[in-house]
């Protein structure tokens, strides 16, 4: 079988750069919050078209800090969508605050606005945005609802770095926005690590003291915070994976099409927005014959993954909050219909054609 995504493809091509950067860290011995952190937030700063950048040690923590940072916790609800990965509830819940679902949109998976306004109560304090294997959530319609009831609006762009609504960057279009460089993620280091960006300098004030134990200054505590940190040799390779990103997405965007234009007549395809740029985190297909193609799948030893197979309102770590099947329907039917297809920047193209056939051949067979 081959791999789902080969990180070692990526490795090799910037193998050199990468142990030049790990070894120039290794003899300054400086390990923690250095020149490396400082200077890859400057560079996401400017790539991204904000303010300000934090690193913390995960997308999971960046979210979790994000609430923080807000003062959201007990007694308020964050409305967020059932269709992601776990760790946007976790941080819904590790600060004492309730996880509100929203149904998804049929065309993007992303969270609908136009079932946002419903849920709203007077407890409603935020809502969380993920854009949902990197294509752009609708932040325009998001942001107008949350200014009309003057919520806070949390980006989990952990899947979209490097994503656009127009010329805008996706995790600069909101309160706050989350990134995780976890290995496989668009921009991944080699290990954990996450950023916060926002435009507001105060909350990352607030942010940079949550991360380093509630310290504004040394060994003086004002708040209980977190031990999360960027670490030095992490943020050195996101410097030097940081000049390839863009490459990196237009290497997906074009594997994506090629996907696209073989399969869109069998199976559902990904779309992309008006005026979104789609960074394909992941390229992921839906099919009722899902369970047949990934089968067909394996036995060419091609894998591919069902992300996600149960959607969060009935994950049994939710059960406390009372959702119960039916609650979102489109959320269910996409759990039971999604598939995603290998791609990441270095896929040979041979093989996307290769898939792309067996999957024609399958769906041929069986109908
Ligand atoms: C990966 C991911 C996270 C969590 O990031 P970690 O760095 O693994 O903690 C959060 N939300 C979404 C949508 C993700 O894909």
């Amino acid at each position: 079988m081959r791999p789902f995504i080969d990180l070692k493809a990526q490795y090799v091509n910037i193998k050199e750069e990468i142990l030049k950067c790990i070894n120039e860290i290794l003899e300054s011995s400086h390990y923690i919050l250095g020149e490396n952190v400082k200077r890859f937030e400057e560079e996401v700063k400017t790539y991204l078209g904000v303010k300000e950048a934090v690193g913390v040690a995960s997308g999971t923590d960046a979210l979790h800090l994000a609430l923080r940072s807000l003062n959201i916790g007990k007694g308020d609800e964050v409305i967020t969508t059932p269709f992601t990965f776990f760790a946007t509830i976790e941080a819904i819940v590790y600060v004492g605050a309730k996880p509100v679902f929203v149904d998804i949109e049929e065309e993007t998976y992303n969270i609908d606005p136009h079932k946002i306004e419903e849920k709203i109560t007077p407890n409603t304090k935020a809502i969380i945005a993920v854009h949902i294997f990197g294509c752009p959530a609708n932040m325009e319609k998001i942001n107008e609802i949350a200014k009309k009831y003057g919520l806070k609006v949390i980006e989990d762009a952990a899947q979209a770095f490097g994503a656009k609504i127009k010329d805008r960057k996706i995790g600069s279009l909101a309160d706050i926005g989350c990134f995780s460089f976890y290995p496989s993620k668009n921009l991944g280091c080699f290990g954990d690590g996450g950023i916060i960006v926002t435009n507001s300098i105060d909350l990352a004030e607030k942010i940079r003291i949550l991360r380093n134990h509630g310290s504004p200054g040394r060994y003086i505590h004002d708040t209980i915070g977190l031990n999360s940190r960027l670490d030095e040799i992490q943020a050195g390779i996101l410097r030097v994976k940081m000049k390839y990103i863009e490459q990196y997405n237009e290497l997906r965007r074009k594997k994506a099409a090629i996907y696209t234009k073989f399969l869109s007549d069998v199976v559902i395809t990904p779309k992309e927005p008006l005026n979104a740029y789609h960074v394909y985190h992941l390229y992921s297909i839906r099919s009722k014959e899902r369970d047949i193609i990934k089968e067909m799948l394996d036995n060419y030893g091609f894998p591919s993954v069902v992300y996600y197979p149960i959607p969060m309102h009935l994950q049994g770590a939710l059960k406390f909050l009372g959702y119960k099947e039916g609650d979102f329907p489109i959320a269910e039917a996409v759990s039971k219909e999604i598939l995603s297809l290998p791609l990441y920047p270095e896929l040979p193209e041979e093989e996307v054609f290769q898939i792309s056939q067996i999957i024609l051949r399958c769906l041929q067979k069986n109908s």
